[in-house]
């Protein structure tokens, strides 16, 4: 398994109580693998990526990502496992308002100290992939929303990570645009070999993926729900 969880429980402090955001949680992806997590609001899908992408330590349990485990590792070590073999779309764009599409992924390489030129040509060949060849001059406000959503994956793939992981990667789509960016996200799985985590809140897309997840207070089961909130 590619990305591989093992009974994770995550608490935050809550007052003098403490939630308990996670409880017990398996999860395991293999390569190739398109995962989907659906469930109401404030159910943990989101706290569930941020274990997996190593951002925040779970109370107790295991996670291990491309044969690392990052369990007990240090902070130095988390911060290059995550670097080198997590991609990661966060549910908020964070694309730089400066910065033209080309420059926002040659900033990922700049932080994995490749060379410029490598990098750019890596750069390109994913936004070739992603049809944005066109738009490597334009910033984040000339682009449409789906525009800005692909550079986001693209920056996310950079680094040619094992394991990708999306917050809800069409919430700001129209439902057209939404499925193309899943069906995007599918190509890249398979083609890559990814063992891809998504968040949705978007039913419509749950047939292009492997496997659904249903999150409801905390814990994590095989299947779909009929309605999320
Ligand atoms: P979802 O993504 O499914 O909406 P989250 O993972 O964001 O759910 O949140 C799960 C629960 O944990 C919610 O009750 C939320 O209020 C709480 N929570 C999330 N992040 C924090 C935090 N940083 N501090 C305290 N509580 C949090
Ligand atoms: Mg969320």
């Amino acid at each position: 398994m590619t990305l591989k969880l093992t009974d994770i429980v995550l608490t935050y402090p809550d007052g003098d109580r403490t939630l308990t955001a996670l409880d017990h949680v398996e999860l395991a992806v293999a390569p190739g693998e398109f995962t989907a997590v659906v469930g109401p609001s404030g159910s943990g899908k989101s706290s569930l990526l941020a274990i997996a992408a190593t951002l925040i330590t779970p109370a107790s349990g295991t996670v291990s990502v491309a044969g690392h485990d990052v369990t007990n590792a240090s902070q130095v070590a988390r911060t290059r496992i995550r670097r080198d073999h997590i991609g990661i779309v966060f549910q908020q764009s964070n694309l730089l308002a400066s910065l033209t599409t080309l420059d926002q992924l040659l900033v990922m390489a700049d932080l994995s100290g490749r060379s410029t030129r490598e990098a750019a040509v890596r750069a390109r060949e994913l936004l070739l992939a992603m049809d944005l060849a066109s738009k490597e001059d334009k910033r984040p406000h000339q682009l449409s929303g789906g525009e800005r959503q692909r550079v986001n994956i693209a920056r996310a793939l950079m680094n040619r990570p094992e394991v990708l992981l999306i917050d809800e990667p069409t919430s700001a789509l129209d439902h057209r645009r939404g499925e193309q960016i899943v069906s995007l996200l599918a190509d890249l799985t398979r083609e890559h070999g990814l063992a891809t985590v998504m968040v949705t809140h978007d039913l419509a897309t749950l047939a292009m993926v492997d496997s659904v997840l249903t999150m409801a207070d905390g814990k994590l089961t095989a299947g779909a729900v009929t309605s999320v909130g």
